[in-house]
């Protein structure tokens, strides 16, 4: 039985519950449902409204930076003797990744709802630093929820959050790493109804969730298809994104699903190979169940405990998936597969001395499938990566592994 009929445009999800096939939806508890249904209302409104498109063009482009660059890496299209490769390098926006770009939107949301409070969950620390950065800039209060391990890991970010004014709470339920932090900012939110706005971080979580992280990171895929038209007068052959909940490489994505001949490529965290438990393969190796408010594809055991994942990279690290993804890799519109942690870091030193640009490692993830890829192709093709953060967070870890005395 198909229960994922192909629709006429992969553009037009979700319906009006939510759902993208069988995935996604608003599993949540009652109390909340109130405040999911407010939010719905004010981004129905915001979406059509040129007012709220016309400020977030204003901050995109005097805040963020964009359009970010399309850049033609051009040794490293020479070192891996194949097809062309573009990066789209949203590694350049204020803060170091495409997590801003979302933040904007969802800030200027909050601040049309008269919320007076934020609240967020992060894992590496990215959309914490991303959300206390437009607090900062609105003048709102900033409440962080993270793992209590990734406290200890991403000391730096911790320390960005708090000189920005945020408070940072550090969360030790289950293995005190992302899942459980979103699990307490949804707590939060239950219990501060009136005045909290939750911002949550990737395109997952109850609808409207997905599909308006979705519409604030497709900018990514909207200025690359221009800009690439602009510079090649064609439409790239392939489209590769590295997928923690899936938001950056959505973004890239939405705008060309339905030009047939892009193929694309969502590149999940394999970490220590997919045997064990340690990896955050969440559609190679998982299966569909509901965690934060959605169906979608997991990492569970059998009694559909939610397991945690492992990757090099603390981005990665989430064990499940935006519903977006699972209903296109069900429909074979997108292909995902893993890379290990030894794959990740090998093209993160490539970048780095060909390039001169080093990559967060969650993209160098994608950059390693790029290097599988570019090769079997031809020279007239063209391979267009996310290139959606920047390394200075990683330099630590990757020193460490290297044993370079850091
Ligand atoms: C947060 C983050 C990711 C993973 O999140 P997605 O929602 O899958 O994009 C990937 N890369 C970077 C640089 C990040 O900061």
């Amino acid at each position: 039985m198909n229960q994922n009929p192909i629709p006429n445009s992969f553009r037009e999800g979700p319906d009006e519950d939510g759902r993208f096939g069988i995935f996604g939806g608003r599993f949540v508890a009652e109390t909340l449902m109130p405040l999911i249904l407010d939010l719905q209302a004010e981004w129905d409104k915001a979406k059509t409204d040129p007012t709220f498109k016309a400020e977030l063009d204003h901050l995109n482009t005097h805040y963020t930076g964009r359009p970010s660059p399309l850049y033609f890496a051009e040794r490293l299209t020479a070192e891996l003797g194949g097809a062309k490769i573009y990066f789209k390098r949203d590694e350049l926006n204020h803060t170091g990744s495409h997590k801003i770009n979302n933040c904007l939107g969802q800030i200027l949301l909050a601040k049309r709802m008269g919320k007076t409070r934020i609240i967020a969950e992060t894992g590496a620390g990215q959309h914490g630093v991303a959300s206390a950065t437009v607090a900062a800039r609105f003048g709102l209060p900033c409440i962080v929820y993270m793992g209590a391990t990734d406290v200890e890991r991403q000391a730096p970010n911790v320390f960005r959050m708090k000189l920005l004014g945020a408070e940072v709470r550090p969360v030790s339920s289950g293995h005190g790493t992302l899942k459980d932090a979103m699990n307490e900012a949804l707590r939060d939110w239950v219990t501060n109804v009136d005045d909290t706005y939750y911002m949550i971080g990737t395109a997952a979580g109850p609808h409207p969730y997905p599909e308006m992280v979705r519409e604030f990171q497709s900018v990514i895929g909207a200025e690359a298809r221009e800009q690439m038209l602009q510079v090649e007068g064609r439409l790239p052959d392939m489209l590769i994104a590295a997928v923690g909940g899936g938001s950056n490489a959505i973004g890239l994505f939405h705008p060309f699903l339905d030009d047939k001949s892009v193929r694309m490529v969502g590149v999940e965290a394999g970490g220590k190979g997919l045997d064990g438990n340690e990896h955050c393969a969440s559609l190679t190796a998982g299966s569909p169940g509901v965690l934060h408010g959605n169906r979608t594809y997991l990492l569970q055991d059998a009694d559909g405990q939610i397991k945690d994942g492992h990757s090099i990279s603390a981005g990665l690290d989430y064990p499940g998936i935006g519903p977006e993804h699972s209903w296109l890799k069900d429909l074979g519109r997108v292909e995902y597969v893993p890379i290990m942690d030894t794959e990740a870091l090998e093209a993160f030193q490539l970048l780095t001395r060909t390039e001169g640009i080093i990559p967060a490692l969650e993209p160098s993830h994608a950059l390693a499938e790029v290097m599988k890829r570019a090769p079997k192709m031809g020279k007239d093709e063209i391979i267009l990566m996310n290139l959606c953060g920047r390394g200075d967070k990683d330099i630590f870890t990757v020193g460490k592994i290297l044993g370079m005395g850091l």
